[in-house]
């Protein structure tokens, strides 16, 4: 079912600020869900997959984001696939390794450098993008289908909300 998405903008201002953020997205992941964290180096994605672990029961030192490792599956009451593309050139590539395979997974799939891969994501796929403003400020942009279920987040992430 294809739906509307809704935009939000968030101000964070350091790194509690987005691992909260990131926990209120993570209450509003059903299964099957994918979501697309977009951002340079350094701008938040992985801290806000520790974020959303944390949402889904996973220890946040489990998520973590080593040199050469693509995917990694983390078992848990809604299962988390945590994928970084940064390592790949293309859609292609993630293909040939058997990415369409993962997406959508079982439980929550994450996404990071999300842009690399786009033929290979869902249409209805979360986007999470992320844009460093300060030396500890991010904006974090969220496009999330406008469903009920994501109106917790909403409410739980209203002080961060920067309109737009
Ligand atoms: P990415 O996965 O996008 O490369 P990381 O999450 O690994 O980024 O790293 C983000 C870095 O930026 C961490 O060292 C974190 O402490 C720092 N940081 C500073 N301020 C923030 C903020 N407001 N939100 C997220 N990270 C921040
Ligand atoms: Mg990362």
């Amino acid at each position: 079912m294809m739906c509307d998405k809704r935009h939000l903008s968030f101000s964070s201002e350091s790194p509690e600020d987005t691992l909260e953020i990131a926990r209120a997205f993570g209450g509003a992941l059903h299964p099957g869900d994918v979501v697309g964290l977009t951002g340079d180096l350094g701008a938040g994605k992985t801290l806000f997959c520790k974020g959303v672990g944390e949402a889904l029961g996973i220890p946040p030192d489990r998520i973590v984001s080593p040199t050469f490792t693509i995917v990694t599956e983390h078992a848990g009451p809604v299962p988390l696939t945590h994928i970084d593309v940064y390592r790949l050139s293309n859609a292609r590539e993630a293909d040939e390794i058997g990415m369409r395979e993962l997406l959508p997974g079982d439980g929550v799939c994450l996404v990071e450098w999300a842009e690399k891969i786009e033929e290979l994501l869902p249409t209805d796929c979360i986007q999470v993008t992320f844009t460093i403003s300060g030396d500890d400020r991010r904006e974090i942009a969220v496009a999330a289908p406008d469903l009920p279920r994501f109106d917790d987040f909403r409410a739980r992430s209203q002080r961060f909300q920067s309109g737009g």
